[in-house]
């Protein structure tokens, strides 16, 4: 039998456009510099540092020896899903039944589900930008045709309804908003939400996709606001999508949920049951001790995240040619950098891009951090701060030191 090689793979049409992400290829470049011997720290990630609490995990090994290894209901076990029906009832006044309920291997299954369930090809979704990758790559993926609408920092890096009606056209399909935001760290309070709503409701075939992963991670008394919640008329097309990876700290237990109108949820629930069956049994064990069990140190996490955000904030506001907003939560910070656009390094190199700018910081002030250019929005960098305070206080500097040499 001939060998394979690579000029014999031929991938398919669907996965033609979409690029390895960005993230992913700036993490193995700094791991090739770090496996050199430079000492380089990494701003990139999109988890917390903190580790999956002991109740959770305990819950795990206790799921483990009832035999709770097998199998189970394809959209999650009913005790999961009352997990998760507590949790949307007193959290966000949010009243799901179980067959509205769908749990699976992350959020990012419960957006690939609703997607994969409801896309034609040239439906359209609109994106607020800057847009997690993920968001556009789904859509694509599933034929349809992401409508990417900038909203820069001048606005808070917020949607407004003037721009929400502007890029609504009858192939829309979905209205995609997550607050608080990755990238941006930015939130939309009700009195952001509720113009946006007033728009959709005027636009009834217009579905929405509220992701409210970062909930939990808000800021100096943000108050979270969720649609669903606020407008009965909207629930019935609304997918309201959370999980336990950044509050509990269970990114690797993969699983997320979403509640929305039982047809969506059954047409997602088709979607899974011949990619990936229900998700894992113990990781939905664990999940119904994170959602039921002690909630304290949420706030606790949260406000460490905030003494975080501070530094960072403050440390890039003080670097000439950058500048950042404060964000109202997520770990992330999404500064501008279009003042050191255009200078020139020690070594004669223009930085004429968000790319160039991070990439030079990578190889000259060995921090990696990803730019904006990769979440739809040039002439920013996002500084993902879920790591320590000493770790951030030392990347903050080393920036303030690379940009500083720049003519
Ligand atoms: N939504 C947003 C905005 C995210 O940033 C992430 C993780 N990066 C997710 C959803 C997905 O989380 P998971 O699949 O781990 O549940």
């Amino acid at each position: 039998m001939k060998d394979v090689d690579a000029t014999d793979f031929r991938p398919a049409e669907r996965i033609e456009q979409l690029g390895v992400s960005e993230i992913l290829a700036i993490g193995a470049r700094a791991a090739e510099l770090r496996a050199s011997g430079r000492d380089i720290i990494t701003l990139g990630a999109g988890e917390p540092d903190f580790d999956t609490p002991d109740h959770i995990k305990q819950a795990a090994w206790e799921a483990m020896q009832r035999g709770e290894t097998k199998y189970t209901a394809l959209t999650g076990t009913a005790a999961l899903k009352k997990a998760i029906a507590g949790k949307f009832a007193r959290e966000n006044g949010l009243d799901y039944r179980p067959s509205e309920i769908i749990a699976c291997a992350g959020a990012k299954q419960v957006i690939f589900n609703a997607m994969m369930a409801t896309l034609n090809p040239g439906d359209e979704v609109i994106i607020p930008t800057p847009y997690w990758v993920t968001y556009s790559d789904i859509v694509e993926l599933c034929g349809g045709t992401p409508v990417l609408v900038p909203c820069a920092a001048d606005q808070g890096f917020r949607l407004s309804a003037a721009q929400l009606r502007e890029a609504i056209t009858p192939r829309t399909r979905w209205l995609m908003l997550n607050s608080p935001s990755n990238p941006s760290g930015a939130a939309y309070a009700a009195e952001h939400l509720r113009p946006l709503i007033d728009v959709l409701l005027e636009a009834p075939d217009v579905w929405l996709m509220v992701d409210d992963m970062y909930e939990h991670i808000v800021y100096d008394g943000f108050r979270h606001a969720t649609p669903a919640a606020m407008e009965p008329a909207i629930r019935p097309r609304t997918l309201t999508i959370n999980g336990v990876s950044k509050a509990y700290a269970m990114t690797g237990w993969r699983l997320g949920y979403g509640g929305g109108p039982e047809a969506l949820i059954k047409a997602m629930s088709v979607i899974q049951s011949q990619s990936t069956s229900a998700a894992c049994s113990i990781s939905q064990a664990a999940t119904i001790a994170a959602l039921e069990g002690p909630q304290e140190f949420l706030a606790e996490r949260a406000e460490a995240f905030r003494a975080r955000r501070d530094l960072v904030v403050a440390a890039l506001e003080a670097v000439p040619g950058l500048a950042c907003r404060t964000p109202e939560g997520a770990f992330y910070a999404f500064a501008e950098c279009g003042g050191v656009l255009g200078r020139q390094t020690p070594d004669g190199r223009r930085l004429e891009s968000d790319r160039e700018f991070c990439a030079w910081l990578m190889e000259t002030a060995d921090v990696a951090v990803v730019p904006g250019t990769a979440f739809g929005l040039p002439g920013y960098f996002r500084v993902s701060y879920a790591t320590d305070v000493e770790t951030l206080r030392t990347a903050m500097a080393r920036i303030a030191d690379a940009c500083a040499t720049l003519a």
